[in-house]
């Protein structure tokens, strides 16, 4: 089937929620993708933050062949499998975390989180201490819980009524979270480095102050890293970055950067549907048996590949090298010196430069150039290439943007 067909094929027969780039895609090698036509294309989208190792990694094949020979693909959340515990110990080896849940995407783990906060709520108050605090600009999905947290028009008012119990305050901005807690509060919930709404990261006072208030109020501190945690911004999970770079947090007496629930899913199994929610022993005491499941969740495969993607991309130095790889390219960006770029935002590679034009044309430019990029909100470019990326392809990356930038 040739490019034409195949576009042709999905505009009659799939739904249409997604605009599509005007090409097919054929595979993957490294950092770079080559259509139908036999076209390359840097990707600086990685599937929306989620292929962490590129494509055609060698040990991600090998964990899928590992997991193959099994011979099992699913036996159900009824049985005890070693993969499933294993990325469990895992997870909480490598944060704060004593116990973990696992979903299948990461809307999902904000449900599951939800619905975890509200049990802890009524463990720990009374039956009004359900309310949810959530912050402008925020994404947590497009599920009707997820959805009701995330405040935007867009995508809420064609799809209400939403699930009740969800208020706002403004993002990086205490007074205002201030304002909205009281003791009907059971969880607050922020990226601690916004993704969607444009790559906006949360001021250090802003978490550590939000860590206060919620145990001010016996409320738990709900870190969405579906897009910046598995090593995007340098540090494995994004909120530890903050503790690191803070020489003053008192890390014995109860870090003042850490959640009480995370939430993870778009890298976790590089590219496999999975979710997980970390937590601590306090929140998992107040859940029972039959609270919450699901029927794929935590399978064999992806537990067991989500194992290896953890185990590579937490390893120091290839932290180190997502640090120094999102330093040059920020560095590089800032040398095209284009009017249009009004600011240059991220961590590691997270990066988002806000635009004085709609980002759409940029994109198309982009293929033009053999780039892939996204935006995150009307104005802003988001680049968040594979982890793997390397210096050299950062350097063709922002050759490339340069031209597409001048030339507009
Ligand atoms: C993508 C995203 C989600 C939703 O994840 P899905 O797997 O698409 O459901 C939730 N929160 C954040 C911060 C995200 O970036």
């Amino acid at each position: 089937m040739n490019a034409q067909e195949v576009i042709g094929l999905e505009q009659n027969h799939v739904l249409g929620v997604y605009g599509r780039a005007p090409f097919v895609l054929a595979r993957g090698e490294g950092s770079t993708l080559y259509d139908t036509e036999g076209r390359a294309y840097l990707d600086c989208v990685a599937g929306i933050a989620v292929n962490a190792l590129g494509y055609q990694d060698v040990g991600v094949a090998e964990a899928i062949g590992e997991s193959l020979a099994s011979g099992m693909l699913h036996v159900s959340n009824l049985y005890h499998t070693a993969p499933h515990a294993q990325l469990a110990q895992l997870l909480c080896a490598t944060s704060f975390a004593d116990k973990v849940h696992f979903c299948n995407s990461g809307a999902e783990a904000n449900e599951g989180a939800f619905k975890f906060a509200r049990r802890y709520g009524r463990a720990h108050g009374r039956d009004e201490k359900v309310e949810i605090l959530a912050f402008t600009n925020a994404f947590h999905g497009r599920t009707m819980g997820a959805l009701a947290a995330t405040p935007r028009p867009k995508y809420q008012d064609p799809f209400k009524p939403l699930m009740p119990g969800v208020r706002f305050a403004e993002f990086n901005n205490l007074a205002s979270a201030r304002a909205q807690m009281d003791e009907t509060i059971c969880a607050i919930v922020v990226e601690p480095i916004q993704g969607e709404g444009g790559i906006h990261a949360a001021t250090p006072g802003f978490l550590a102050g939000l860590r206060a208030l919620a145990n001010q109020y016996d409320a738990l501190l709900i870190y969405d890293e579906v897009q910046c945690g598995v090593g995007r911004t340098g540090t494995l999970w994004a909120h530890q970055g903050y503790c690191k770079a803070d020489d003053t947090c008192a890390c014995d007496r109860g870090c003042q950067y850490e959640p009480d629930i995370l939430t993870a899913a778009k890298p976790l199994a590089a590219g496999l549907p999975i979710g997980a929610i970390l937590m601590r022993q306090r929140v998992a005491d107040t859940i029972h048996k039959g609270d919450h499941g699901s029927t794929f969740a935590g399978g064999l495969l992806v537990t067991h590949v989500a194992q290896h993607v953890v185990s590579r991309v937490a390893q120091p130095e290839f932290l180190a090298a997502v640090e120094s790889k999102g330093r040059l390219l920020r560095d590089l960006l800032e040398e095209i010196n284009s009017p249009h770029v009004l600011e240059i935002r991220g961590r590691g590679l997270m990066v988002g430069l806000e635009l004085d034009v709609d980002t759409a044309e940029v994109i198309r430019c982009g293929y033009e150039q053999g780039l892939i990029l996204v935006n995150a909100g009307p104005n802003v470019l988001r680049l968040v290439p594979p982890l793997v990326m390397t210096e050299g392809e950062i350097h063709e990356v922002a050759a490339r943007l340069y031209s597409v930038l001048h030339a507009l």
